[in-house]
């Protein structure tokens, strides 16, 4: 095992360490004093707020930068630009699919279970909710029309699509092309590097972050809606698990327990962030380093998927479609079934993924099936932990398609996949 990897094993355990401690403290602040004014302004919006927030700034940092060169560099190192179709369709394929399994069973879980029959809910809050762009709009906006405007404002689609056609003509500019890829190449490295410093302030910003969850958020939120919770949670888990160590041993033979293990590190970055977009830094090391994915592949299919692939946004989707529809008493037939899976579907792709988004863009799956959009408001207390947990999954999704099309391109280190290094003390 290289230093790196275990260097990596012992940074993903102190994240963890992190995130349960961060729990502890804010919780017991929550119970005892966190009513006291001095605790919530020097603590709680002081010290907390502000280490969490520089702490995802550093993230959100690398994520452009990260993004564009690191697929220019991919790219550009294709051979065979036909490559890229490939794995493009590839991926998009699985991610599709991906989601649509997941908004299946997340609809058939709420048909089931009945979260919303006699719900009582919390304090409904009005709450302004956005309008989501058209499908022809999203395709649309694909294109730059300024590349630097979309890098500015951070749209990862525009952006992915320069940084390929970029990356192409690298590939097919002959000697100059060559000294250029090379200089990305080598300007990958760097960034690489840099996301690795940001990594080591991982512990504490995850402790700020979760410990500001616990003092913040009150028991009583989660009461009215506890079956919509626990069942979102647990298909959360179900299709996390089950789903996709299916997909992984299916199409690719791999140890879905190892692939698990060395998610650690990523699901709590992606947990306590609560965004796969400012993860991706983290995801895109973790799965050409520990789980063996080239960077020709990776570079392209994880900022891909952070941006449209939302399993976990899918399956709050689904059952919160169910659960606000038990709850007003209006029973959706068929048709509209097929709809909210269609919708979920196009929302995944053209969401950003940043905090809250899911929620936001359920107003528009709502309004497709004629479901009151005030729904939200019954939800919306609770959302934040949902958030964490679905973005865990979104981004585990991310890694397990990255290693499948990767593996099915011959560009997966199976050894270092296995690798699984010294066994833990
Ligand atoms: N926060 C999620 C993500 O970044 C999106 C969502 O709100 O569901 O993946």
């Amino acid at each position: 095992m290289t230093a790196d990897s275990f260097d990596h094993q012992k940074l993903s355990n102190r994240i963890l360490l992190a995130m349960f401690l961060g729990l502890a403290f804010g919780l017991l602040l929550n119970w005892t004093i966190a009513d006291q004014a001095w605790v919530q302004s020097f603590i709680i919006d002081g010290v907390l707020a502000v280490t969490g927030e520089i702490f995802v700034r550093f993230l959100s940092m690398l994520v452009v930068p990260l993004v564009f060169v690191s697929l220019i560099a991919g790219v550009s190192a294709l051979s065979d630009p036909k490559r890229l179709g490939r794995v493009g369709g590839k991926a998009i394929g699985l991610y599709m699919a991906t989601t649509g399994i997941a908004i299946t069973l997340a609809l058939v879980a709420a048909v089931l279970i009945e979260p919303g029959v006699g719900a009582n809910p919390v304090d409904v809050v009005e709450r302004e909710i956005s309008a989501q762009p058209s499908f022809a709009q999203v395709l649309v906006d694909m294109v730059p029309r300024n590349p630097v405007a979309a890098m500015a404002s951070g749209d990862m689609l525009p952006i992915i699509v320069f940084a390929i056609l970029m990356g192409l003509s690298i590939a097919l500019a002959g000697e100059p092309g060559q000294r250029i890829g090379q200089m990305f190449s080598d300007f990958n490295e760097v960034i690489m590097r840099l996301v690795g410093f940001v990594m080591l302030l991982a512990p504490y910003g995850v402790f700020a972050l979760i410990a500001s969850l616990g003092a913040t958020t009150g028991w009583e939120t989660f009461v009215g809606v506890l079956k919509y919770v626990i069942l979102v949670l647990v298909m959360l888990v179900v299709h996390a698990t089950v789903s996709y160590s299916l997909i992984l041993k299916m199409l690719t033979g791999l140890s879905p327990r190892i692939f698990f293990s060395k998610m650690r590190g990523v699901l709590a970055f992606a947990f306590s962030t609560a965004s796969s977009g400012a993860t991706i830094p983290v995801t895109l090391k973790t799965v050409e380093n520990r789980l063996g994915a080239d960077n020709k592949v990776a570079s392209f299919t994880v900022p891909l998927g952070a941006t449209i692939n939302m399993d976990g946004t899918a399956i709050m989707q689904g059952i919160a479609a169910g659960f606000i529809a038990q709850y007003f008493g209006v029973d959706l037939s068929l048709t509209q079934y097929l709809m909210i899976v269609l919708m979920v579907i196009m929302a995944s792709v053209g969401a950003a993924g940043v905090p809250g988004v899911g929620l936001i863009l359920l107003a528009g799956v709502l309004a497709s099936v004629g479901l009151p959009a005030e729904g939200i408001a019954l939800i919306l207390g609770v959302d934040r932990l949902l958030d964490m947990t679905r973005t865990a999954v979104n981004v585990t999704g991310d890694a397990m398609v990255t290693v499948v099309v990767a593996d099915s391109e011959g560009e997966l280190d199976r050894d270092v996949f296995n690798d699984i290094g010294r066994p833990r003390r």
